[in-house]
């Protein structure tokens, strides 16, 4: 199908400037928008032309069609198996990056870790340190593991639940990150945007709360710990109040100004 073919019959269907068609076809085909605009008659394929047509009528994101996305920098790998990072979550590594520079931090776990990106992300900056990283989605892990050879850094990956793989040597662990779960399940409902990456990853309960309750209830291993949390903004203050158990919470905001992490340091 000729492009001048494939602009009309999707504004036909779609109210969408003809710009914002090129722009997603660059991505899905990895060319600059320029190799669209200079050729009238380039040739675009169907396949190209079916994902295009899934991503607008059904939200379908382009990073599972591109199996890729950059992230602070580093091209990850993803596919279905895992949540896409986001930009929010560059935010979380810089910060967790000037926490363990600032306290001199020397092991780190990142809990549910999908893709891998925020663990290979600080290992990549901070490669002195010790970092593992844990899903409880096996699929996952693997994709991690491929990203982590790909970009060549050295992260201990485990299969499990929260803390789980962690609790044996719980002691030696100076700062948790995690990610984790938080959207309320009738939020994810209504989302056409969120149905395709894995439940698991975002589902954080009726309230989003459920991954922050668990890890609270480990808060007697955790008291002498840091812990940096990505949460959403509608829900920080109730995360706030059920982690106080384990020390000093601080509620930190993203790049948007939105309240989005949580911070919780040792009492003493
Ligand atoms: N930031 C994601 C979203 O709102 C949610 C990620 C998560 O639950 N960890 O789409």
């Amino acid at each position: 199908m000729k492009i001048t073919e494939l602009l009309s019959k999707i504004q036909g269907e779609f109210k969408i400037s003809p710009f914002r068609i090129l722009k997603i076809l660059s991505k899905i085909e990895d060319k600059d928008i320029s190799f669209f605009l200079k050729d009238s008659e380039v040739e675009i394929s169907h396949q190209t032309f079916d994902f295009l047509l899934k991503h607008l009528k059904e939200g379908y994101p382009i990073e599972y069609i591109t199996k890729k996305v950059l992230f602070l920098g580093n091209e990850f790998f993803v596919d279905e198996n895992v949540l896409i990072p986001r930009i929010e979550t560059e935010d979380l590594v810089i910060l967790a990056v000037n926490l363990i520079k600032n306290k001199n931090i020397k092991h780190v776990i990142d809990i549910g870790t999908g893709s891998g990106a925020i663990a290979i992300s600080i290992k990549k900056q901070l490669p002195k340190i010790k970092v593992q990283a844990s899903d409880i989605s096996e699929a996952a892990i693997k994709v991690a593991q491929y990203n982590a050879q790909r970009l060549g850094v050295n992260v201990e990956f485990k299969i499990g639940d929260c803390l789980d793989p962690f609790l044996k040597d719980i002691e030696e662990v100076e700062l948790i990150i995690s990610n984790p779960p938080y959207v309320e399940t009738s939020f994810i409902e209504q989302n056409r945007f969120l149905k395709y990456e894995p439940r698991i990853s975002l589902d954080g309960g009726y309230d989003g709360q459920s991954f922050f309750k668990k890890i609270s209830k480990y808060s007697h291993l955790l008291k002498s710990k840091y812990l940096l949390f990505e949460t959403s903004e509608f829900t920080v203050k109730k995360t706030a109040e059920i982690l106080s158990t384990i020390g000093k919470v601080q509620i930190l905001p993203d790049s948007f100004k939105k309240e989005r992490f949580i911070f919780i340091s040792p009492y003493y």
